[in-house]
């Protein structure tokens, strides 16, 4: 038997295991297991090339086994196997590359980040165990060593009998304590979960001891062949759903799905779905976007929200790449510039489908977009309209064209040379928006005009600015009825204007006619960048400070009304206060805006009764 320190780095990485808090510790089997898979593909690869051995994969299974007695768990394989100096080598010491990595990985994070999500290999048996037994016979000797450890005081190798190539790892788990249930890892149904979780796509078959009524029984608990890896021609529609729901991607059924399998730079594959139904919790801060990611099928986080942009996070899925590395034993920044690439790839993609989505099957993407539409127009308004190029022609509106459904292409498609702007009316509904009697007015002109029934349509115009060289204008603003200003009325009552704009001062910067507000007395638009509706928006926001639309007061002069106010102007140029407070104030509410002084209003109202 030889006696062994084990180096300074393994040391600390072992302290760390020691005394682990980490809430994951279960990932411990997940690191075994791929170790054990490792060495299988190891002999495999053998055996490509040695005639002397013959590779089966079903027998080369990797056994797991719990004795309750003793309170052990074995992790068996018939894989490559450790020679002494290698059992020396690669469990005295972290591996090399790593070690540079892991140096700076832990100052930043205190190491937690990687066994969660990169793992820390061998080492994480430690997290359970004090008291660890490796025994291992490599293909090319005859002689079997036994490493054996229980943490700080390094660990001694003892050559042994045993006459199976592989290794044997027998940990035995930590008593409990108050916090902790080690128990749980010597239950075969607790086992076989985290197997299923982690390590259900490993190639090699996980053969587990499982009770069985009374009697105990030999189980396969791994799938083996992901269903990603296979070709998409050989699999059906059924099988696709199936996976979505065992799952848990969603409680629904998907609307679609992607199924990537990409071959380059870096290699992945991939399933993507968009779900049919929107997550209870898709706009509450509880929902977490991201895709399970796999490294060469073992699971390594389960979701990973660097792969998926804010405005795709409806998408749900898995990736699988063996260009990722599993452990720390390379540069976890080479992994983040591959998974940024993987990442990058993946939002082409969703949107690719989407763009066909779009022109093949324009009844799903309406679905689609009735769900999902408001996560995209977010992205479009977000990060200053850096995602334009992406998004802008995903977005729908609905038009006065037809009603139905339309994308900014098709509206500029459709326009007529001499249009001058892509219109649009903001308004709670539709029917509220037909109403209105700029909308009249638009009609009569000829121009197709975009319901905005969301907060958020309005803003997305003020990042875009223009689509094909095409601006938006509010059939609201006080710059689409221009050529009413100057017009006869204009002229004829300049003085009766100029003295209710003086009365409205601070209030409107403008009063004049407007003959095309059809039975309306009067009506309020708003000049500039700043609309009424966003002047609302912006003030209910918590901070959205007092922000004020430049208003323009804007009166019938076909109206009955406007006789009365020219009569009174001319009468009692005196007493024409209260009809300016009254209009204003009624203009404002037919805008969905308040009074601003009801002491006043009521007063002004019941003197002009009177
Ligand atoms: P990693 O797997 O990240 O390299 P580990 O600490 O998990 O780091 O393992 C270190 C090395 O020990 C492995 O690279 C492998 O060479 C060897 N090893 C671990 N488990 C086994 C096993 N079951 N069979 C053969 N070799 C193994």
């Amino acid at each position: 038997m030889s006696q062994h320190e084990f180096k300074a780095e393994s040391k600390r990485l072992l302290d760390m295991m020691i005394h682990s808090i980490y809430s994951n510790k279960e990932i411990f089997l997940r690191e075994l297991i791929s170790n054990a898979s490792d060495a299988t593909d190891k002999m495999y690869y053998r055996s490509l090339t040695d005639q002397t051995l013959t590779f089966d994969a079903t027998a080369y299974a990797i056994t797991i086994d719990t004795d309750k007695g003793t309170r052990t768990l074995t992790i068996s394989d018939a894989g490559i196997g450790m020679s002494e100096s290698e059992l020396q080598e690669n469990l005295g010491t972290i591996a090399k590359s790593g070690s540079l990595a892991f140096k700076n990985e832990t100052q930043a994070t205190d190491g937690y980040d990687i066994i969660g999500q990169f793992g820390v290999g061998f080492y994480a048996a430690f997290m359970v165990a004090d008291r660890i037994r490796v025994v291992s016979r490599h293909v090319d000797s005859m002689q079997a060593y036994a490493w054996e450890s229980t943490g700080a005081d390094g660990y001694t190798i003892t050559p042994v009998d045993e006459a199976n190539i592989g290794t044997t790892i027998t940990l035995h788990l930590k008593e409990n304590t108050e916090e902790e249930n080690y128990d749980e890892y010597l239950d075969a149904n607790r086992l076989q979960a985290i197997i299923k979780k982690y390590s259900d796509f490993i190639r090699y078959p996980i053969r587990l001891m499982m009770p069985k009524g009374e009697q105990e029984e030999i189980t396969t608990v791994n799938s083996m062949v992901p269903l990603w890896r296979k070709n998409p021609k050989e699999v059906s529609e059924a099988e696709y759903t199936n996976f979505y729901q065992e799952k848990h991607y969603g409680f629904d059924k998907p609307l679609k799905h992607m199924h990537v399998q990409v071959d380059g730079t870096i290699s992945y594959n991939a399933l993507l779905y968009i779900p049919e139904t929107m997550p209870f919790d898709y706009y509450s801060k509880e929902y977490e976007k991201g895709l399970e990611l796999y490294v060469n099928g073992v699971l390594i986080k389960e979701k990973a929200g660097e792969l998926l942009p804010d405005y795709f996070s409806f998408v749900k899925g898995m990736v699988d790449s063996q260009d990722l590395s599993l452990n720390i034993s390379r540069e976890i920044l080479q992994q983040d510039r591959q998974l940024q690439l993987i990442a990058k790839n993946i939002k082409n993609k969703i949107k690719s489908q989407l763009q066909k989505m779009l022109k093949n099957d324009r009844e799903t993407y309406t679905k689609f977009f009735e769900t999902f539409g408001r996560q995209l127009k977010f992205g479009l308004y977000n990060d200053f309209g850096m995602h334009r190029d992406d998004l802008q022609d995903l977005i729908l509106f609905r038009s006065s064209h037809e009603g139905t459904y339309v994308t900014l292409a098709e509206y500029v498609e459709r326009m007529e040379a001499e249009q001058p702007h892509i219109y649009y009316a903001t308004g709670e509904s539709v029917a509220r928006i037909e109403q209105l009697p700029q909308f009249a007015y638009a009609k009569e002109k000829g121009y197709e005009v975009l319901y905005f029934t969301e907060e958020i349509d309005e803003f997305i115009t003020k990042v875009l600015m223009q689509y094909n060289e095409k601006s938006f204008q509010s059939i609201m603003s006080a710059d689409f009825q221009v050529a009413d200003e100057g017009s006869e009325e204009n002229e004829a009552h300049k003085d009766l204007f100029a003295q209710l704009g003086t009365l409205l001062t601070g209030k409107v910067s403008l009063v004049r006619a407007n003959s095309h507000l059809q039975n309306h007395p009067v009506w309020l638009t708003a000049k500039g960048d700043v609309s009424l509706e966003m002047e609302k928006t912006l003030n209910a926001m918590p901070d959205g400070g007092n922000v004020q639309a430049e208003k323009v007061l804007e009166l019938n002069p076909n109206h009955p009304l406007f006789a009365t106010l020219v009569a009174k102007f001319n009468e009692q140029p005196d007493l024409l206060a209260p009809y300016a407070n009254v209009l204003y104030n009624q203009a404002r509410l037919l805008e969905g805006l308040s009074i601003e002084d009801p002491i006043q209003f009521a007063n002004d109202v019941a003197m002009l009764i009177k």
